[in-house]
Parts: structure tokens; C-alpha cells; sequence
């Protein structure tokens, strides 16, 4: 097996210190292994994009030593890639139309006395399931995926479980936990989960290193794997770099721009989340230093 591995910045502002630990760990992780290191931007959800935030990025990642070794690829020229894994998905029974606002979720929670908490996503009910018989008198709005059926129909296990390199043992029923996911959006952008799984696919991706927030997208992403028959790749999510206030830091909490005069300086403190020593110039001995120490702090992957 030939390591693949990649770094997926959604262009939504430019690197972070959250992001720059997300991007560094993949490079090692890729290096350490002698593996290839791709770039992919997602910018599958385009309100959220900002322009020139995509080259801004790739320029910080060259300005921190960073370089992929295949030119980078965008998720906004894929379309015709997501809508046949889409197409895939509808010919197996797989996937059904929906037609429910986030409101009309919340409301059928509720009518089964259930509240709502502004710190759990309810999971998807299922009213639109096919087999509800609900005639679709709605316009159809969002795609999702039928976790039960594609589950039952490949001899599936309810409870998806898999091993993260650094924080272990993971599972999660998915229909319980977060319900049939969306594939197509009612804006009719493409879902996250159907992107990320397409491409990871698409570009032979062995191993994802990235952020621990994203942790919880795992179970999910295995699933669709599976219905698209997809390889899973082994996991490594990094630890998350917390603000002043104690918060996960984001573009959306105003995370404050790199300082990149000084990568070394910045690299270091990213290298320092990762639980790596502190390196002395020249920034490309830094950069050579942590890919030895690397395999010593994660081990190279766990055999499944
Ligand atoms: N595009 C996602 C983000 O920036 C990362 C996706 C992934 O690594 O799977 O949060």
C-alpha cells in the first residue's frame, strides 16, 4: 500500500493556529511514512467561502514549508463526480428525498416531548423515508443517505466502529445518533460527508490526519464509504487548539490571522500542540527533526 494522505482546508479565511496543526500533522504524518501529500480546498459550501482565501492559503502552507506533491484540487469542479455518487446512491434505494425544514425537525421533536438544547443536534426522524408513505407532496429539497437500509442491505452492524491512532477505540450508531445524514443540500450544495468521501476515495487516501473536531463525521463517513464501496482509510485526529476563552478556535470565533514573518516561530507552536520539541532555525531541519520524532509520538497506523 502506498501512503496518500491530504490536507482539506475549507477556504472560509485563511490558516489558523487551529488549522496550521491540522496541515502540519498531515505533512508528517505523510513524510514520516514516505507517502504522498495531497492538497484538496472544499469548497463545496460556497456562502461560507471567501474569495482568494484558497490561494492565501496555499501560499501560507509554501511559506511554512508545506508543499503538496500533487498540484491542488478544488471540490467546485467536482460537481459531476458528487451528482454520479449521488446517482449510485438513488439506484440502490439508498437515498431519498426530503422535503423537511430544520423547524418542521424541531416541531415533530417536540411533539414527542422532547426539548430542545442548544447543545445536541437532534438526530433526522425519518419522516421522509420512503417507506413512512408520506405521498411527496412537498418539493424536494435535500438528499439522505437511508442508514438502515444501506446498513441491513450490506450485513452492516448499527453500531459503526472504527480506531483513532491517538484517541483510540470509537463508535457510533449512527441512525440513533445523528439520523439519515444529508447528501445534497436544499440549496442543492453538496453535503460535507458526500464530498469528503467521494474525494477521499477518488484520490486513493489511505490516511486522514486532522482536526479533533471533526472526530464525530467519522461514523458517518465509514458508512457512505461502505454504500459507495469505498477503501476506509486509517484516522488520526490531532488535538485542538483552544482559545483564551477556553473555546475550540475557528474562523467563526474570530481566531486571529498567522503571523507568518517569523513560520518558524509559528510552526513551533503549532509543533507544540502536537506534543513535539521545540526546534531551532533553519526552518527546514525543524521541519526534518519532527518527521523523525513523528512515529514515536503516533504510531503508524493500527491494523484493522
Ligand atoms: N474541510 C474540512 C474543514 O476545513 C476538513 C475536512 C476533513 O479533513 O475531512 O474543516
Amino acid at each position: 500500500m502506498h501512503y496518500r494522505g491530504r490536507f482539506a482546508p475549507s477556504p472560509t479565511g485563511p490558516l489558523h493556529a487551529g488549522s496550521l496543526v491540522a496541515a502540519l500533522a498531515s505533512w508528517l504524518d505523510a513524510r514520516a511514512h514516505g507517502g504522498t501529500w495531497l492538497v484538496r480546498i472544499e469548497d463545496v459550501d460556497t456562502p461560507r467561502c471567501v474569495p482568494g482565501a484558497d490561494q492565501l492559503i496555499l501560499h501560507q502552507l509554501a511559506q511554512c514549508g508545506l508543499h503538496p506533491d500533487e498540484p491542488p484540487t478544488w471540490q467546485s469542479q467536482r460537481d459531476s463526480t458528487y451528482a454520479q455518487a449521488l446517482e449510485t446512491l438513488q439506484n440502490q434505494g439508498w437515498a431519498y428525498p426530503c422535503g423537511c425544514t430544520r423547524k418542521a425537525i424541531d416541531a415533530w421533536w417536540e411533539a414527542q416531548g422532547v426539548a430542545h438544547s442548544r447543545h445536541m443536534e437532534r438526530p433526522y426522524p425519518g419522516t421522509c423515508r420512503p417507506e413512512q408513505g408520506i405521498a411527496p407532496q412537498r418539493t424536494v429539497s435535500a438528499w439522505r443517505l437511508h442508514v438502515g437500509r444501506v446498513q441491513a442491505d450490506l450485513g452492516l452492524d448499527t453500531l459503526t466502529a472504527w480506531t483513532d491512532r491517538r484517541l483510540g477505540p470509537q463508535s457510533q450508531t449512527v441512525a440513533q445518533a445523528v439520523g439519515d445524514f444529508v447528501l445534497r443540500r436544499a440549496d442543492s450544495l453538496w453535503a460535507y460527508q458526500l464530498a469528503v468521501v467521494v474525494d477521499d476515495g477518488a484520490q486513493g487516501i489511505t490516511h486522514v490526519v486532522r482536526g479533533q473536531d471533526l472526530t464525530d463525521n467519522t461514523a458517518r463517513q465509514i458508512v457512505l464509504q461502505r454504500a459507495l464501496n469505498l477503501p476506509t482509510p486509517v484516522f488520526l485526529h490531532t488535538p485542538l487548539v483552544l482559545g483564551p476563552n477556553g473555546e475550540k478556535l475557528s474562523k467563526q470565533n474570530g481566531a486571529a490571522a498567522l503571523d507568518l514573518d517569523d513560520p518558524l516561530a509559528t510552526l513551533n507552536r503549532a509543533a507544540n500542540s502536537l506534543g513535539l520539541s521545540a526546534q531551532p532555525a533553519p526552518l527546514e531541519h525543524a521541519l526534518q527533526r519532527w518527521i523523525s520524532e513523528w512515529l514515536t509520538l503516533y504510531r503508524p497506523h493500527h491494523s484493522d
